[in-house]
């Protein structure tokens, strides 16, 4: 394994760090305190094209390979991790037909992506359904004339408020059925109108096909604030066979293959977090003075410190493994696609948290970026996978 960034990837890397100064940086802490969702910065995300990075280079998307991705993610949660979240929810919900998609379902499903600026959302979590997705009820029958109907409740989907396209798995059959289906459902765009107004009520869509797709409000969260979250229902939705992606009983596998590729995006997003916190905390400990000595030169301070560098360089080693790992589709990828995630979210956690300590009370203000650090920090520990499912997947694989 080479260490060294392409030319390309450090232009990458440049690009989005422009971006991040420019675009995020000056507008990021005031829109957070509204939870507005930035939509307009996502628009000049995909201007950028620095969204949908996994659509395969025949539909004109970027066909990005894993560790070119994780880089421009990590620089993009560098400036703010509920954007990075929103933007990697894209490729989250659409690699699943990348992967598994047969060509006209990719042309149907992904081209729209790289032609307009739209949102997609990944629907798997349930109110009964968290860490063990094989509890999920969500459902599709057959109906008599071979399409089927979607009916079940969702929670917690990433973009759903904005998405245009709704990936959602779903048992088969009835809700206790022993497999697990993929089905996509494209959605009319919201309006400027309803961006400008952030669907504070929620929002309702009737399909022309048939059935209604319900989004709650969304949700008032601790942090990621610019990121959008809410639940969906789905009722009587009619789905089409050419709408359900692949063999309609190999969801399970395919929820398999889309998290061992977002992992260690999801990772990238912690590491991203974490190097923030910790360039804050040297900005704000280098100015700082007490007991005459700035506050890095105090011993005990530079120790944690250098304990927050050392978290942070060992979750870029482990996310960039992860990530050269997923892009051979070695075998043992799943593997430490967990442990990146684990070890992320660990770094983030850490240096957000002592960040926050070593900015004393001013930590505890809003008006000081650390708080907000701290609060988005929890997540990478939670969704897509909390810390236990990664350390039982780890422990089923080595033991
Ligand atoms: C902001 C946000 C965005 C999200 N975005 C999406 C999205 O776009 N799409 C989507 O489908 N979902 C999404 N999620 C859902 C997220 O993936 C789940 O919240 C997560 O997987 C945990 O499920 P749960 O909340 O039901 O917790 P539970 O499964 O109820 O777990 C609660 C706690 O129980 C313990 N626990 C659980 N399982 C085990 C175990 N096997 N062994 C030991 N202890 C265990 C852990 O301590 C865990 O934290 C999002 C969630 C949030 C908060």
């Amino acid at each position: 394994m080479d260490f060294h960034l392409t030319a390309q990837q450090r232009s990458y890397v440049e690009t989005v760090q422009r971006f991040v100064k420019t675009e995020i940086a000056p507008h990021c802490l005031e829109m957070e305190r509204r939870h507005a969702f930035p939509f307009e910065i996502i628009r000049r995300a995909w201007e950028l094209g620095i969204l949908n990075l996994s659509i395969p280079g025949r539909l004109k998307g970027y066909d990005l390979d894993a560790v070119s991705s994780a880089l421009i993610i990590a620089e993009l949660a560098f400036g703010d991790s509920g954007i990075a979240t929103s933007a990697m929810c894209n490729d989250l919900a659409n690699a699943v037909i990348a992967q598994h998609g047969a060509a006209a379902q990719q042309d149907r499903f992904l081209a729209p992506f790289v032609a307009a600026p739209l949102l997609a959302s990944f629907c798997l979590t349930e109110p009964g359904a968290g860490s063990d997705n094989s509890a999920m009820t969500t459902f599709m029958s057959r109906r008599g004339d071979g399409a089927y109907l979607l009916n079940g409740a969702k929670c917690f989907i990433t973009n759903a408020s904005f998405a245009s396209q709704f990936t959602v798995f779903c048992k088969v059959g009835k809700p206790t059925g022993n497999f697990m289906a993929c089905v996509i459902l494209g959605v009319p765009p919201p309006s400027e109108e309803e961006i400008a107004g952030g669907f504070a009520a929620g929002r309702r869509i009737e399909l022309p096909a048939g059935g209604l797709i319900t989004v709650g409000k969304p949700e008032d969260k601790l942090g990621q604030r610019l990121s959008n979250t809410a639940a969906v229902t789905f009722e009587d939705v009619v789905v089409a066979p050419e709408q359900i992606i692949g063999d309609r009983r190999r969801g399970f596998q395919y929820v398999v293959d889309v998290l061992d590729y977002a992992r260690p995006m999801v990772a990238a997003i912690g590491v991203g977090l974490a190097r923030r916190a910790l360039a804050v905390t040297l900005n704000y400990t280098r100015e700082r003075r007490q007991f005459g000595q700035r506050l890095c030169d105090l011993p005990v301070a530079r120790e944690t410190l250098t304990a927050m560098w050392k978290k942070l360089e060992l979750a870029e080693l482990s996310l960039m493994k992860a990530a050269w790992l997923l892009q051979e589709q070695r075998e043992d990828r799943g593997v430490y696609a967990s442990l990146a995630k684990n070890v992320a979210a660990e770094a983030a956690l850490f240096c957000a948290n002592e960040g926050l300590h070593l900015h004393g009370g001013y930590g505890f203000m809003n008006e000081y970026e650390i708080a907000k650090l701290a609060r988005d920090a929890h997540i990478i520990d939670i969704y897509e996978g909390v810390r236990e499912v990664q350390n039982m997947i780890i422990g089923r694989e080595i033991c």
